[in-house]
């Protein structure tokens, strides 16, 4: 992809950003990513285009890779999670994919890391509960939750998060839109940390693709749990009809207008992501084909774009052993730098 199909948040807004971010990020002394996601399902488009694309080309231009894979945030909206180990060793088959190189990333199951856990307690007593109660994508995930109450867990949700992306002092972490309001969170406690006690933590910058939202078949966010997804790993034909069920509008001459016609806007994005166009072009071409030619225009771009990757996914899902070798040596190294950044968070707070 190109360098120009991000662009980067900061405690302002994304429209903010610079024209050309990576290289920013990179030029600016971005060294370590964070970035992860729940055990929930297979990875999605919208974790391809949203977050994953990023973070193989930062991989690839000389920044550390750290990835968690949340577990224990699976239980924040749905009372067990499912098969959490074999979804874990799903995503790594998604990441090895898409092109993360395992040697040189970290690639760890939140539960088996003690030390970054153990940083929530601190961190908890370093936000209001007004704060954790206005905070809009806890809201969203609670409207979506499988769960008739909120647990304490989804509550402190952005918490945890934080300690997911401070243990390891990560300082670009690359997300969907739905992460902004977290990512917040996570910079409000590292400023306060650094105030109360000592400067240990940088204070993370969020970094936006070209997609920060890709919407599912529904029109809404594309989502793991939500029953909306086209899955990375997904066959030509099930992306095909997974995308003729795609909600569009009646209009049958195709323009790309976010705002007023998101599902049609949605294809023609999904389609110019993967011939790296402008949607804009691709509505043009298509014209007054209607939603039926757009549906086929886009199920052919994804199905072009991902084969090589489908079959790269095929040939790794052969042998799993290696993707728990994957996660057992991502789990030891992260334990390492957990266990550091504890000694000097006790340290800075003077605990014996
Ligand atoms: P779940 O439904 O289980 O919450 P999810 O699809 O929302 O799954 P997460 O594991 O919650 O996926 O999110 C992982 C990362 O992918 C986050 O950075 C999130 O912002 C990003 N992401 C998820 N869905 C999308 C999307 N539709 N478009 C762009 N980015 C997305
Ligand atoms: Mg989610």
């Amino acid at each position: 992809m190109t360098a120009e199909t991000a662009t980067t948040a900061t405690d302002r807004t994304p429209a903010e950003s610079t024209a050309n971010p990576l290289v920013a990020a990179t030029a600016a002394g971005h060294h370590r990513i964070l970035t992860g996601d729940r055990p929930t399902g297979p990875l999605h488009l919208g974790h391809y285009f949203g977050t994953l694309r990023n973070r193989v080309e930062l991989q690839s231009r000389g920044l550390e890779l750290m990835i968690v894979i949340p577990d224990y945030q699976a239980i924040t909206d749905r009372d067990r999670a499912d098969r959490p180990a074999e979804h874990a060793e799903e995503l790594v088959l998604d990441y090895l994919a898409a092109g993360v190189d395992p040697e040189r990333a970290t690639i760890f199951t939140h539960s088996a890391v003690p030390a970054l856990n153990q940083l929530l307690l601190p961190f908890l007593s370093l936000v209001s509960v007004a704060e954790l109660s206005r905070n809009p994508t806890v809201k969203d995930e609670i409207a979506h939750s499988r769960q008739s109450t909120v647990s304490g867990l989804m509550f402190t949700y952005p918490v945890h998060q934080a300690a997911d992306i401070l243990f390891c002092k990560a300082d670009l972490v690359p997300v969907g839109q739905d992460q902004l309001p977290h990512l917040e969170v996570t910079r409000t406690i590292a400023r306060r940390f650094n105030d109360r006690y000592t400067t240990l933590f940088p204070e993370p910058q969020a970094l936006l693709s070209r997609a920060p939202l890709l919407l599912g078949t529904d029109g809404g966010k594309m989502s793991k749990s939500r029953g909306n997804a086209v899955t990375l790993g997904a066959t030509a034909d099930e992306t095909a009809r997974l995308l003729r069920g795609a909600v569009t509008d009646p209009d049958r001459h195709i323009t790309y207008d976010p705002e007023h016609r998101p599902g049609v806007s949605n294809l023609l994005l999904l389609t110019a992501l993967c011939q790296d166009r402008d949607p804009h072009a691709v509505a043009a071409e298509i014209g007054n084909g209607g939603a039926a030619l757009l549906k086929r225009t886009a199920t052919e771009a994804v199905n072009e774009h991902f084969r090589p990757l489908r079959a790269r996914r095929a040939e790794l899902a052969a042998d799993r052993t290696v993707l728990r070798e994957v996660l057992h040596a991502g789990n030891a190294r992260a334990n390492a730098v957990a266990d550091r950044t504890l000694t000097e968070v006790r340290a800075a707070m003077g605990t014996f």
